[in-house]
């Protein structure tokens, strides 16, 4: 769990007297959301406010309206505080805008010196479930406010601690507390109901991993959050794990097209998940399922489309383009062609780091098939089970010109624009 502090404003001169420097725990959890919505004349808004005894801090609000029967895919990004019970013990019980407002920054040892830095007592899984339900459940309510279905899912989360600055007075019988940003007086709340038991410890050792490749003994380019290390070197892939570097088997695709006069060659990472649909009282297994039973075959212009008898499997791009409010539609368009991947050489060409992870592959199932899966009848949507199975990660050859990348596997083209800022 990273660990972050919103540092305190010492010099502000209203420093109330016999105080202490505390530094409170608050969970945070960011995330990726996608919800689908099926139905007819609706409104939907998310609820932000607090559900049962669980403060929270919502930030983003989405609104839609249909009028007429259809298939509404969202994504965003969401964040959620959750006040620690050690927090919640002294009376704080939310961060509210505060989590969103303050810049923070890594904590460091030397923190430690300013203040107290009260441990979190809360379980790391019990957080994360009150997280995640938060982030998930909608409200709704009201008489224009219905919906016929819906499914969310949440991917690329990051559960970390956030400790905001309290400056707190304790006397006999009674505590007091200032909010040591603002200076403003902390109204404070009947503290909980005693905190859950913890049952583990809600750190982990911190342990360094060196990123140096396991083969060649390269150095690895450092990223933030990349799940998947490739070697640009001799070309193997590493996952960083608790006791070092493990090596990660992925495949560099054959290109089906050759590169054009003037093109780059570029290698975006995909999740290539086998998977079983059932719905409607159908079975999809293969190919050729998915093109005669449910119509999803490729478009006119595709070509490297897949043999019927092949097992079928959805695509998510790895690479950091997923985000609100879209699906990568790469990803899309290899999920409708199903091509046949056939394990290749790596050629030279600019590699995008790996941003997610297997299991956010597995969470996107629905949502990769919803947005697929012609028609919009709800009950026959919520009819809709994936099962997954054998999950692969692979390099896809593009071709980059300009403005344009170039699938060497469909030949589809797309807006390079589309790709930007990815961090790769
Ligand atoms: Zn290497």
């Amino acid at each position: 769990v990273l660990r972050y502090l919103v540092v305190a404003e010492p010099e502000l001169g209203s420093r109330p007297t016999e105080t202490k420097l505390v530094y409170l725990p608050f969970w945070r959890l960011s995330a990726l959301l996608y919800s689908c919505d099926i139905g007819k004349r609706q409104r939907a808004s998310e609820s932000v406010s607090a559900s049962g005894k669980i403060p929270l801090m919502g930030r983003g609000v989405f609104i839609w309206s249909t009028t007429s029967p259809s298939k509404l895919l969202g994504g965003r990004v969401v964040e959620r505080h959750l006040a620690d019970s050690a927090t919640t013990a002294l009376g704080v019980a939310s961060l509210r805008l505060r989590g969103a407002i303050y810049p923070v920054e890594p904590f460091r040892q030397e923190h430690e010196g300013r203040g107290e830095v009260v441990a979190p007592t809360l379980d790391y899984e019990v957080v994360r479930e009150a997280l995640y339900r938060s982030a998930i459940e909608f409200g709704y309510s009201g008489d224009n406010i219905r919906l016929e279905c819906q499914r969310a899912d949440i991917v690329a989360e990051r559960l970390s601690l956030l400790y905001y600055p309290f400056w707190v007075r304790r006397a006999a019988g009674s505590v007091a507390v200032w909010d040591a940003v603002s200076g403003e007086p902390e109204p404070l709340h009947e503290s909980t109901a005693a905190p859950s038991v913890q049952s583990s410890p809600a750190f982990d050792e911190l342990t360094l991993v060196e990123l140096r490749c396991g083969g060649c003994q390269s150095p690895l380019a450092p990223g933030n959050r990349t799940v998947v290390y490739p070697c640009h070197e001799c070309h193997t892939f590493w996952v960083a794990e608790r006791d070092g570097l493990r090596p990660f088997e992925a495949h560099y695709a054959r290109p089906l097209q050759r590169l054009d006069s003037g093109e780059e060659p570029i290698w975006l990472p995909f999740w290539r998940v086998e998977c079983r649909l059932g719905y409607w009282e159908k079975t999809i297994r293969t190919v050729g399922e998915l093109r005669s039973k449910l119509g999803i075959r490729p478009l006119p212009a595709d070509v490297g489309a897949g043999a019927d008898a092949g097992k079928l499997a959805y695509f998510v791009a790895a690479y950091g383009a997923l985000r609100a409010p879209r699906l990568d539609h790469a990803a899309r368009d290899l999920t409708r062609l199903q091509p046949e991947l056939t394990v290749g050489e790596y050629q030279k060409g600019e590699e995008f780091r790996c941003f997610y992870a297997p299991s956010d592959a597995h969470e996107l199932a629905y949502a990769s098939w919803l947005q697929l899966i012609p028609g919009a009848i709800g009950k026959r949507l919520r009819s809709l089970r994936v099962q997954v199975g054998l999950t692969e990660l692979w390099y896809l050859p593009f071709g980059a010109k300009g403005r344009e990348l170039r699938s060497l596997t469909s030949g589809r083209r797309y807006e390079r624009s589309a790709f930007r800022g990815v961090g790769h």
